[in-house]
């Protein structure tokens, strides 16, 4: 074979797709509700609005990337019912693999108060960074483990540091065991979202809002067209290995 059969024969390597992508159905679950929206932003903006507006970037990027399959989940309702009823849509779809996009904040004891155009808010530019969690009641741990470190190596290749402080004693209730201290994944066993999914399921902290400066990260397409990548090629992946790739 010479050098220019292997150039060609690499190049088609890596654009075949081992795995049907159109039969490959991810639910891209939009993290909150309208009417119990989650996290108030450094700047007092809901996070429903950053996982509304990220989670369809990435709906339609996957649909273009030929995952025609993909489901965008947006929830309505109170916060616990809506939890159950988010994932049994995605049960009934059938799909196979539930990502939810949310994302972070602080306990309310890391709170500090400061002013923006006038309003009062709060704020703490204490942690940022990316995490992404997973339930070991999860019927299928093993692959939502997998999907977790495919998408924790983009978003570590792509420079993204992740969040560390959900090791750490002080933070209570929200301390959490770090099963991957290279890209940043946390296990969340009681996370309904995560458990209660008959396929593999990973949530998403896409960045942290309170931070003042990583909510104006996260408000620029530049940072999310790289999430939007980093899931794509994290997809991708998984549904080859899924296909024997
Ligand atoms: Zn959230």
């Amino acid at each position: 074979m010479t050098a220019s059969q292997i150039t060609t024969w690499s190049a088609e390597a890596g654009n075949a797709s081992k795995c049907d992508r159109s039969r490959f159905r991810v639910v891209v679950d939009v993290g909150h509700t309208v009417q119990a929206p989650g996290a108030l932003s450094a700047r007092s903006v809901p996070e429903y609005d950053f996982n509304l507006r990220l989670g369809q970037q990435i709906h339609q990027r996957l649909i273009a990337d030929g995952f025609t399959g993909t489901v965008l989940l947006v929830t309505e309702g109170e916060a616990r019912p809506s939890l159950f009823k988010r994932v049994a849509t995605a049960n009934e779809l059938p799909a196979d693999l539930l990502l939810s996009i949310h994302h972070d904040s602080v306990p309310d004891w890391f709170l500090e108060d400061w002013e923006f155009e006038g309003t009062p808010s709060h704020f703490s530019d204490r942690f940022s960074g990316y995490s992404l969690f997973v339930s070991g009641n999860n019927p299928d741990y093993d692959a939502s483990l997998l999907f977790a470190k495919l998408l924790g190596k983009q978003l570590k290749g792509r420079g993204l540091q992740y969040a560390r402080q959900y090791r750490e004693a002080f933070m209570g209730k929200y301390q959490h065991e770090l099963v991957d201290a290279d890209l940043g994944i946390y296990r969340y066993d009681p996370l309904i979202v995560l458990k209660e999914a008959k396929m593999p399921s990973v949530l998403l902290e896409a960045g942290s809002i309170i931070n003042r400066d990583e909510e104006l990260q996260m408000n620029s397409r530049k940072r999310r067209d790289l999430i939007t990548a980093s899931v794509k090629d994290a997809v991708r992946a998984f549904c080859d290995v899924g296909s024997g790739g």
